[in-house]
């Protein structure tokens, strides 16, 4: 029993590290691709003839050196392996490839690794590898551009709820749809009430929608240690970018990205788990 549980977790481990790779494109292009389809709505709105332009999604075009255009070869695409193998430069132009993309590859891969070892080749154990994936991809597309996109949020708390109704997540279904209304609903007036006293939009809807999702799938009782911990930690790195300068322009930081962090903890070690790490 205890080798075939290795062997489950093992496979899920290496299957982690090919979507971690597809995480990766997913992370860099659908933020291009929302810009493209809001480019065209407006054009469309305003009366403006829409050109249909060259096809860009997730599969097309092939992924290219965004230095010098040389496109990637299928050996030069295996996770980890193939940075490791280029030395982290391209092979055309030796310019260097992000350390980014081979962390966003053992991430998910270490994630599904523990997923199927903890819940075994279930549903459960699936759906949760799928709950990391998303989080993953949020987090950095959140850092990246202050977007949390509709497309991933909003299946994010549907898988949720459905989780908790076919007992995937331990959640029974009415603190999941609690958690979810209380996590959309809390978000939402304190965005409010900050816009009220400063005139200015402290958070997104995005965040909201995140935020609903994460009460979908671990109950409303989470959703306290699990914003402690990103309001704590976001304050720490927000204060320490502010003090080493590392602030981008507007100064904003986003917030979905120590949300992610928050839910990722919440998974590994369950949210009652938060409240030891940050001494209440
Ligand atoms: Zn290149």
């Amino acid at each position: 029993m205890l080798v075939s549980a290795a062997i489950d977790a093992g496979c899920a481990g290496v299957f982690g590290l090919l979507v971690g790779s597809f995480l990766n494109v997913v992370i860099y292009r659908l933020p291009l691709m929302l810009e493209r389809q809001w480019a065209a709505e407006c054009a469309d709105l305003s009366g403006q003839p829409v050109e249909p332009g060259t096809p860009f999604n997730l599969v097309v075009p092939r992924s290219r050196c965004s230095h010098c255009g040389h496109q990637i070869r299928w050996y030069e695409n295996i996770p980890v392996f193939s940075w490791l193998a280029l030395r982290g430069k391209c092979s055309s132009c030796g310019k260097p490839i992000g350390l980014r993309y081979p962390v966003v590859e053992l991430v998910t891969g270490a994630l599904f690794l523990y997923a199927i070892y903890r819940w075994g080749a279930t549903p459960a154990g699936l759906a949760w590898c799928g709950f990391a994936a998303a989080i993953v991809a949020l987090a950095l597309i959140d850092w990246d551009t202050t977007l949390l996109p509709d497309d991933i949020t909003l299946p994010l708390l549907w898988a949720g709820l459905i989780g908790a109704a076919l007992r995937w997540t331990a959640v029974p279904l009415t603190q999941a749809v609690w958690g979810a209304v209380a996590g959309y609903l809390s978000l939402w007036l304190i965005y409010q009430a900050f816009k009220l006293l400063t005139g200015k939009e402290g958070m997104g809807y995005g965040d909201f929608k995140l935020f609903a999702a994460l009460g979908a799938w671990f109950g409303w009782q989470a959703l306290v240690p699990i914003i402690l911990m990103a309001s704590v930690i976001g304050a720490i790195v927000g204060i320490t970018l502010k003090m080493t300068g590392g602030l981008r322009e507007g100064g904003q930081i986003p917030f979905g990205p120590f949300l992610a962090g928050a839910a990722l903890t919440a998974m590994l070690f369950g949210p009652d788990s938060i409240l030891h790490v940050i001494g209440l």
